[in-house]
């Protein structure tokens, strides 16, 4: 089955446990105005490969990977490409090779759910606590990934909740422990992730003549950041 890759990353070590291999999947019905991949946008970009061969190509990693490690499918949105993935992930998994998916859960359909049983964890997106934010800030219903969580705590899927601090936005003490009560309330939620909001994409904005809509916005200090993460239980970080 062919798939439409962005971008691959060797040994990242950001997006999931351990050292993995990070595959950037084309396409994203999204437009987050704080996005740092616009160039994921387009469906028709990108470059078209075979499961086999990008799983060739993350098994040439995989002594890279130690006992954590493993592979991450990120975007754009890869629920766009379920299928793809779910061919990808069986091949990875009868490996012994660790799924990870990086995702909005903006889409929950049959494929998404055959692909959800191939991930060994999920790096749920959970961009605010707020439905009108969600709305205005992503152009997505708050209450899509609220049934997306639902179904992977019923499915009992390990789960990662991640959010970017946006000062302005929802980098508030009642925002974060809002979201602390979302991961209480969902069994399968073993951590918290809080980014800082950062502009190392202006560029890609500017290359492809489109308005960054945060460019004014500063990226949260080191304090901020502390501070925010100090509201998260222990058992989260
Ligand atoms: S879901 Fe991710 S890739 Fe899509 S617009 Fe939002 S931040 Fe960008």
């Amino acid at each position: 089955m062919l798939g439409k890759i962005n971008s691959f990353q060797s040994l990242g070590t950001l997006d999931g446990p351990g050292v993995r291999a990070v595959v950037f999947l084309q396409g994203c019905p999204l437009r987050c105005i704080c996005c740092h991949n616009p160039e994921t946008w387009a469906a028709d970009g990108g470059s078209t490969v075979t499961a086999e061969e990008l799983f060739h190509k993350i098994l040439r990693q995989k002594s890279y990977f130690g006992k954590t490690g493993g592979v991450t499918v990120s975007g754009g949105e890869p629920l766009l490409q379920a299928e793809f993935l779910q061919e990808l992930f069986t091949l990875c998994k009868n490996d012994g090779i660790h799924t990870a998916l990086d995702t909005s859960g903006c889409i929950l359909n049959a494929a998404a759910k055959a692909l959800l049983k191939k991930c060994d964890l999920v790096l749920l997106d959970y961009k605010y606590t707020n439905a009108a934010d969600y709305k205005a800030y992503t152009g997505m219903e708050k209450a899509r990934v609220d049934e997306f969580l639902e179904y992977l705590l019923n499915a009992g899927i390990p789960t990662v909740l991640r959010q970017v601090i946006i000062p302005g936005k929802n980098d508030t003490k009642a925002s974060v422990e809002a979201l602390c009560a979302v991961a209480k309330a969902h069994k399968n939620v073993q951590k918290i992730e809080l980014l800082p909001f950062k502009k190392l994409c202006v560029s890609k904005y500017d290359a492809m003549n489109l308005p960054f809509p945060l460019k004014d916005t500063p990226s949260p200090t080191a304090e901020q950041m502390a501070a925010l993460e100090a509201l998260i239980p222990k058992e989260y970080l």
